[in-house]
């Protein structure tokens, strides 16, 4: 829709099965090269400092070539994809082209652009909806997205910090816990992004003053030297799923279809891996197998969002404010027991990296 590509961050961790995929397409050292390999999962606990869990990847190093998640930004991935797809036989991006409409013919679908010059219609064999969480085509199908909205807001300040200096002992990618104000440090190359929980009885205008953001980042890591505030971002969180990924000649995949809580990063992995999925079938399509595999498309990948993509993000994010202290105990020891113990860390890495069918 947008004349040219997204300059926000956004998403920036790839799991090692997402970097598996992007070996098939031929991209992945060109994407290796713009982020960060992170070897280290950790937990905290945030009142005491204390380190929780410490999980190292290196024990998942015989089961993919990509024993790491990869920190780099979305919109540094998408302008080494872009190109990418373009260099395809049959690969067209148009930008600046907003879906109006859309009419499924049976044997093939027409959809109308709004473009800068005027409206355009063309014409496909299916229409693929991975126009984000607000999906036009989605709405067009007028088809359920049930689930939940959370109710605190993800307040994201990137900046220039160090925080392996100011959390001594963190690794590049910390998830800490605290009943009332959780935060997570991710760093990314030319920027460290800290998410902090931001409640939903508190004000944005006032959170957001640089004054506030300031505090928060100290009220967190003690004194700090001076920095930079690049970016800061605010947003809601939701749980939803759509009822069906395939209606007809209409397929929804990534946001479209469905959202989660991003504490996991498995929202765009599971958006590529739809992608992947559905490319897949098209490809047996194309070789003359019935479009009905479709169905499976869909049916594959809604479990997959249901049963494996948000049972896991929501329950990161229940450990994150959990509050009773004999819950957090058990929690606290599970996650220990966990990075201590190779079978086990190696089964939560797998999990953790969406390889699960591995373990
Ligand atoms: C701050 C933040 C941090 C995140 N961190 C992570 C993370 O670490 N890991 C992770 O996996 N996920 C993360 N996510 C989620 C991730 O960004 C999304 O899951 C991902 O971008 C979804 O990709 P998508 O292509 O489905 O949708 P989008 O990225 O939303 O893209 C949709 C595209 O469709 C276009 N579009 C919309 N309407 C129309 C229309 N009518 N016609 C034509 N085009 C249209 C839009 O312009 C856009 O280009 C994060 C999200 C946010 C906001």
């Amino acid at each position: 829709m947008d004349a040219e590509l997204n300059t926000q961050i956004r998403a920036s961790t790839f799991h090692p099965k997402t970097l598996e995929m992007f070996k098939e397409w031929g991209v992945v050292d060109e994407i290796i090269q713009h982020g960060y390999k992170v070897d280290q999962l950790q937990y905290w606990e945030r009142a005491p400092r204390r380190l929780i869990a410490d999980f190292d990847y290196g024990c998942i190093s015989d089961d993919t070539p990509y024993p790491y998640r990869l920190q780099c930004p979305q919109h540094i991935a998408t302008r080494v994809l872009k190109p990418a797809v373009e260099a395809t036989a049959t690969g067209k991006v148009h930008m600046g082209h907003r879906l109006i409409d859309f009419t499924d013919h049976g044997t093939h679908v027409t959809a109308r652009f709004e473009t800068a010059s005027g409206i355009v219609e063309r014409e496909g064999s299916y229409i693929v909806g991975a126009d984000g969480a607000h999906s036009a085509v989605r709405k067009h199908l007028n088809i359920g997205f049930k689930g939940k909205t959370y109710e605190d807001r993800f307040l994201l300040i990137g900046s220039d910090l160090k925080t392996e200096d100011l959390l001594p002992g963190a690794a590049q990618v910390c998830y800490i816990f605290d009943p009332k104000e959780w935060v997570i440090i991710l760093n990314l190359p030319d920027i460290v992004r800290v998410v902090f929980r931001m409640t939903d009885d508190e004000n944005e205008a006032t959170a957001m003053q640089e004054g506030n953001l300031r505090r928060r980042i100290s009220n967190f890591f003690g004194e700090v030297p001076p920095y930079i505030i690049k970016t800061t971002q605010l947003y809601r969180v939701h749980q939803r799923v759509t009822d069906t990924f395939r209606v007809g000649r209409a397929l929804l995949v990534g946001d479209s279809a469905h959202n989660n809580n991003p504490s996991g990063g498995m929202g765009m992995n599971s958006g590529i891996h739809d992608a992947a999925n559905l490319t897949e079938k098209f490809v047996r399509i194309w070789n003359g197998e019935s479009d009905s595999i479709l169905d499976d498309y869909s049916n594959e990948r809604r479990q997959y969002a249901v049963e494996s993509v948000q049972l896991y993000t929501d329950q990161q994010y229940n450990n994150m404010v959990m509050s009773a202290e004999e819950e957090r105990e058990r929690r606290n020891k599970s996650l220990s027991d966990a990075a201590n113990d190779p079978a086990k860390a190696r089964a939560y890495l797998l999990r953790a990296s969406m390889l699960e069918e591995r373990i």
